[in-house]
């Protein structure tokens, strides 16, 4: 797979407003998860798992932990499953533009 990771950053970077780092990791912590973050108002770090195998589903694990930035907790509600897709569908349009 041929990941845009700069393009990719930017635009993670433009819909949270805050300094991001984004890294893949081969972490067994990750245990099973395609994707972790933590963050704080000012900083947030995505960790990405090397068993995202495709363009789609790091854009999707992607969206899932700028979800989570974006909605300022850890919860899997069902308003965070629309903010999920909604999120997915912004940085797949920005991420192809
Ligand atoms: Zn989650």
């Amino acid at each position: 797979m041929k990941i845009k990771w700069i393009r990719l950053l930017k635009v993670v970077k433009e819909m949270v407003a805050q300094e991001v780092t984004i890294t893949l990791s081969t972490s067994d912590q990750l245990k099973g998860l395609m994707s972790a973050v933590r963050f704080t108002k000012d900083n947030a770090d995505i960790i990405l798992s090397s068993s995202c195998k495709s363009v789609t589903q790091v854009l999707k694990a992607t969206a899932h932990e700028v979800a989570h930035i974006i909605q300022n907790n850890d919860k899997h509600d069902e308003k965070f499953y629309t903010l999920w897709e909604e999120t997915e569908e912004k940085i797949v349009k920005k991420y192809n533009k």
